[in-house]
């Protein structure tokens, strides 16, 4: 065996066993209690794959390379430094990244093989463009609506629908013609150009409760263009990858748009959940029945049976350990606490469990949305920690509602609720909440940490 097939036959081993090591990272992510084998299994599978990338052959230059990996490295290390609160938005920004790079490369390889393209290989290459333009510019959206930069609210027009179809048509169209006549190059850039206007107008319309599936739905996107990247470039590693990558983010999607209750198709095509955000600041007050930490731990303590509703406030308040306090003051007076988890609570998918986790609060107490929600009518006191939307009975009742229809967690069945959060404020979705106001509900006024701190000293414990 030669030098040169000697070094080939290296990286496509080293590329096998990343592609097995990406595999084994989702299997491991999609329990609690292997996820962290799964970062690492990932982490180490991707290393591999930039290694058996750099052992290539075709490198003439070094130069270029270490720039763009000082450069990389110091731009991305800052930006995993942020509060776990802000995820969704730098998700985001790193499917732009991955997104604008496969613009890029595709670009690149157009002008260089151009006019030579193989018609296999300009659709392919016409994919990674269209698909990575609109990534790129559409989870710049994301992130800034999620960073609140860019208005929150859904942004439509009349025949929104139609303006879009008709772009993407156009983008898909040309992209045909282009293949069938490969001469008509000034083309190419029409076609990024539109996939890059896409993008924008396919976000925008998009508003408050929705975001999740579009962050979902975007990374899909990122995914399917590197696999397409991976034809173009011939790389395997890439097509597995980009596959794997493309599909969980398709899986996501679908169970995170059935859990706010999008359809499929209706996200598919954009605009959709024209969700109108209408603050229940302008709302009259009604009166609603507040309750103080030593009356809120002699109701608990009273109870054979509490469910725990963590939300997005937990995350913000970083309540969970104390929470973890409240879990185990309660189980050792011999009441059966157990956490409902409701799939969108909070602002990233799996938000909290991994903040349970981290406090230790065992898994087989975690049960998620289907399977406790028959159990709420037997449930002696729901104890709801900072969620709001996926409380809200009106998403089940009041089909004028913006949330109508989506699963929410039904806990005004519980025979008491009591509802920790620092005022009257709305949640994500910009809606008031019916369930503070039944006659069943005592309303937990103060931040989430310090309130369920003062639950635990009342109850004994804490310090
Ligand atoms: P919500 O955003 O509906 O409500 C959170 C509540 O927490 C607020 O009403 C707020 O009320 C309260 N809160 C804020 N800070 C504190 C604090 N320090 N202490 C106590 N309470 C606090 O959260 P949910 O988890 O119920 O719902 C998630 C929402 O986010 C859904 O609409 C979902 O669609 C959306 N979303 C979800 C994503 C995901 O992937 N999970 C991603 C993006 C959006 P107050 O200010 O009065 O304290």
């Amino acid at each position: 065996m030669n030098e040169f097939a000697g070094s080939q036959y290296l990286i496509e081993i080293i590329y096998l066993v990343a592609s097995a090591l990406f595999i084994l990272s989702l299997k491991w992510m999609s329990s609690p209690a292997t996820a962290r084998h799964g970062i690492w299994a990932g982490e180490i599978g991707m290393v591999l794959a930039i290694a058996g990338t750099l052992l290539h052959r075709g490198i003439v230059d070094w130069k270029w390379i270490v720039i763009g990996l000082v450069l990389g490295s110091g731009i991305g290390i800052p930006l995993g430094m942020v509060q776990m609160t802000a995820v969704p938005q730098r998700t985001a920004l790193s499917h732009a990244f991955g997104a604008l790079c496969v613009t890029l490369v595709g670009t690149a390889e157009f002008y260089l093989r151009t006019p030579n393209v193989p018609k296999f290989m300009m659709s392919v290459l016409s994919m990674e463009v269209i698909l990575g333009g609109l990534t790129f510019t559409g989870s710049l959206m994301a992130a800034g609506k999620l960073q609140e930069i860019l208005p929150q609210r859904p942004i439509t027009y009349k025949g929104q629908n139609l303006v879009n179809f008709l772009l993407f048509s156009a983008a898909v169209g040309s992209a045909v013609y282009l293949v069938v006549h490969p001469e008509t190059k000034q083309l190419f850039p029409l076609i990024v150009g539109i996939s890059l206007i896409f993008g924008v107008l396919l976000v925008i319309p998009i508003g408050g409760a929705d975001m999740p599936t579009v962050i979902s739905l975007l990374n899909s996107y990122a995914g399917l263009s590197a696999a397409a990247m991976g034809f173009v470039l011939q790389n395997k590693l890439l097509i597995i990858a980009g596959a794997l990558d493309g599909s969980s983010g398709l899986i996501l999607s679908v169970i995170m748009s059935k859990a706010m209750n999008r359809s499929f198709r209706n996200v598919l095509f954009g605009a959709f959940g024209q969700v109108q955000a209408s603050a229940a600041g302008g709302a009259e007050a009604k009166p609603v029945r507040s309750a103080t930490p030593e009356e809120a731990a002699a109701i608990l303590s009273a109870a054979n049976k509490v469910v725990i509703v963590p939300g997005y406030g937990m995350a913000v308040a970083q309540a969970q350990h104390k929470v973890r306090e409240l879990y185990d003051m309660l189980t050792k007076k011999g009441v059966e606490v157990r956490f409902a988890i409701h799939p969108v609570a909070g602002r990233m998918p799996g938000h909290m469990n991994v903040l349970l986790a981290e406090a230790d609060i065992p898994y087989d107490r975690l049960i998620e949305m289907e399977e406790i929600n028959g159990d709420f009518p037997q449930t002696d006191v729901a104890l709801i920690i900072g969620a709001n939307d996926v409380t809200n009975p009106a998403a089940r009742t009041d089909q004028s509602s913006p949330i109508f229809g989506m699963p929410i967690l039904d806990v005004d069945k519980a025979h008491t609720v009591m509802v920790i959060k620092r005022g009257m404020s709305p949640g994500f979705a910009g809606i008031d909440n019916p369930l503070y106001y039944l006659d069943r509900t005592l309303m937990l006024f103060g931040d989430a940490k310090q309130f369920v701190g003062a639950i635990v000293r009342e109850l004994g414990g804490g310090h």
